[in-house]
């Protein structure tokens, strides 16, 4: 059975460049659910769709295609490279809205499952659900968070912008939080890391030694 550690958590926490860095160094996959939410609200803001029945004919008819290698993931859309595109303000501003309809998380995690049982060694799953309702197995569960005025300078700095995204950020966990299916919440077997004053090199460390055990 491929071995899974399951990285949840709100926005902004750390959980990519973790997840990423961890994978590496254990020789596993990695996938990035948020990518595939992103990539659906990216083809029905393309195609101006805003039905969960419009947007699975499209999604059919243009699948997602994700590369679970964690030194270049990269995100497929029918034959377009999205990897770029879904992280716009627009798809970021949208996507919460999109992820709350079960029928595209029905599907979506359907894709995830694949990619899961795919993977040779081990992966590392990143997303909102993946220790509650993705993989409930998995053998390792993270909730990575920190507070939402750290999450928000790392954003800042990661876009390199001077705008203030706390506000953003605030509402896209509200409503990842509160939605009726698969919402945002800590697996009671989870182990919970608080990264607000750890750098990621220090919350790399931590995780790999929760992995060893
Ligand atoms: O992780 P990222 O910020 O890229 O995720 C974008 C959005 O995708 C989240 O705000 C959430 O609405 C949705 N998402 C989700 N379930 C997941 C991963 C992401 O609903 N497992």
């Amino acid at each position: 059975m491929t071995a899974i550690l399951a990285m949840d958590g709100p926005s902004g926490a750390g959980k990519s460049s973790t997840s990423k860095a961890i994978a590496v160094r254990a020789g596993w996959n990695y996938l990035d659910t948020g990518a595939l939410y992103r990539g659906a609200t990216w083809l029905a803001l393309n195609k101006k769709i805003q039905s969960a029945e419009e947007l699975l004919v499209a999604l059919s008819q243009s699948p997602l295609k994700f590369n679970p290698n964690p030194k270049s993931p990269m995100l497929k859309c029918g034959e377009i490279d999205i990897s770029d595109a879904i992280r716009s303000e627009e798809v970021t501003s949208q996507v919460s809205k999109f992820a709350a309809m079960p029928e595209i998380r029905s599907v979506l995690v359907a894709l995830q499952r694949e990619i899961i049982s795919n993977a040779e060694k081990g992966i590392v799953v990143e997303g909102r659900d993946i220790g509650t309702v993705v993989a409930p197995n998995a053998h390792l569960k993270i909730y990575l968070t920190a507070d939402l005025t750290a999450r928000a300078k790392r954003r800042e700095a990661e876009l390199n912008t001077n705008e203030d995204l706390s506000q953003s950020l605030a509402t896209r966990d509200e409503m990842d939080s509160t939605r009726q299916t698969s919402p945002l919440e800590q697996a009671i077997d989870a182990v919970l890391v608080d990264s607000t004053d750890l750098d990621l090199n220090e919350t790399t460390e931590l995780i790999w030694e929760l992995l060893k055990e």
